[in-house]
């Protein structure tokens, strides 16, 4: 099998228009899907996918391009080997700074792979090793009663939840204790202060998470700070979280030798796709940390997500996003309406990967050319 061509499309955003709060401040975002089709001299064609945040469409097509210019150099190459591949590409990346364009091709590769061997990918990254259950993350801004309220709902689908923190020391002491409070027993909670904090204000803050026995905090500081989240996850009973801003997977081994956190999060679609985040989740797992992987929609990325975290001993929980406090089906929050089928499903609180060969992942062509961008 050899590769003719990769493919790149940006998408338009399916969530458009989401308040999201980012440290001290919100903003408007988009989930915008970047995908990339591998075409091959077979019938097979590999499915990757990446996103941005920026709803203008903007960043996904500058991604785009960065992608073809990336692919241009896979062509002719076998994609049964996506090691080798990542390899190449990683020469490029780390001197241009692309890793999402790394991360949708290798994604894409590695469903080519899957295709050509009639296997789903967990199969081909050694099976399935738990049940993975799934964490409803709730971006929105919301008031603390509104966020206890969408705890009691919540907790019908999913273990636990995760709000955001980190905009005042003394408002997000008492927003913890209260959101605990009311929550149904049973369910937990975890907080993100998505990078925003001193040490001494996350230490303040962890302190509250400690009354209350929160499940992680999330970035507490500068995710580049490997020695602030060492002291807060040594001081601190809450065990400390974050990676999702890194990639690939060597910035782990300065992470693991400091004892910087106990849950580690890669997102695939940054991190160096399949390779990338299966090598994050090997070291993790010599050294006995969790691996909690940064999975929102869409759906392509997420699936591949999904089958990295089903074949890894040290995962048994993903992240999954609910942007909309309206929908009845918890698939529905996937958002990717270019998908056909519903391929990724909740059920019982556990999510599991699809079933058909490679990532498992069928598109609406129509749907397709209906959002793209270039
Ligand atoms: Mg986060």
């Amino acid at each position: 099998m050899e590769i003719t061509r990769c493919e790149a499309i940006p998408l338009a955003s399916a969530v458009e228009g989401v308040e999201m709060a980012f440290g001290s401040g919100d903003r408007e975002v988009g989930v915008q899907p970047v995908l990339v089709r591998v075409h091959t001299d077979t019938d097979h064609i590999g499915l990757g996918e990446t996103l941005t945040y920026d709803a203008s469409g903007a960043e996904g097509e500058a991604v785009a391009r960065m992608i073809s210019v990336l692919g241009a150099d896979l062509v002719g190459r076998d994609p049964r080997e996506p090691t080798a591949a990542w390899e190449s590409l990683y020469v490029d990346v780390k001197r241009s700074n692309a890793w999402k364009a790394l991360s949708a091709l290798d994604e894409a590769l590695w469903d080519l792979t899957g295709k050509a061997a009639g296997e789903p990918l967990y199969r081909l990254l050694g099976g399935k090793t738990n049940n993975v259950a799934a964490y409803a993350t709730f971006p929105r801004r919301q008031s603390t009663d509104a966020l206890v309220d969408a705890g009691a709902w919540l907790a019908e689908t999913f273990e636990s939840m995760k709000i955001t923190v980190g905009a005042d020391v003394e408002r997000d002491r008492e927003r913890i204790r209260a959101v605990a409070a009311g929550l149904p027993d049973g369910f937990g909670l975890s907080v993100d202060a998505n990078t925003s904090y001193s040490v001494s204000e996350a230490l303040r803050v962890g302190r509250a998470g400690e009354e209350v026995a929160l499940e992680w905090f999330e970035e507490p500081v500068a995710h580049t700070d490997i020695e602030g989240q060492a002291e807060l996850n040594r001081r601190l009973d809450v065990p400390i979280a974050a990676y999702q801003s890194h990639a690939p997977h060597y910035p782990v081994v300065g992470h693991l030798r400091a004892g910087a956190l106990e849950v580690y999060q890669p997102s695939a679609y940054l991190c160096g796709g399949v390779t990338g985040t299966r090598r994050v989740a090997e070291l993790v797992d010599g050294f006995e940390k969790q691996l909690v992987p940064h999975a929102f929609g869409p759906l392509v990325n997420y699936a591949a997500t999904l089958h990295v975290a089903a074949a890894s001993p040290a995962c048994d929980l993903i992240e999954f996003a609910v942007y909309d406090d309206s929908v009845e089906d918890p698939g529905e929050y996937v958002a990717s309406p270019y998908v056909a089928g519903d391929p990724v499903r909740v059920e019982n609180g556990v999510i599991t990967p699809p079933a058909a060969p490679g990532i498992g992942v069928e598109l609406d062509e129509a749907a397709v050319e209906r959002l793209r961008l270039d």
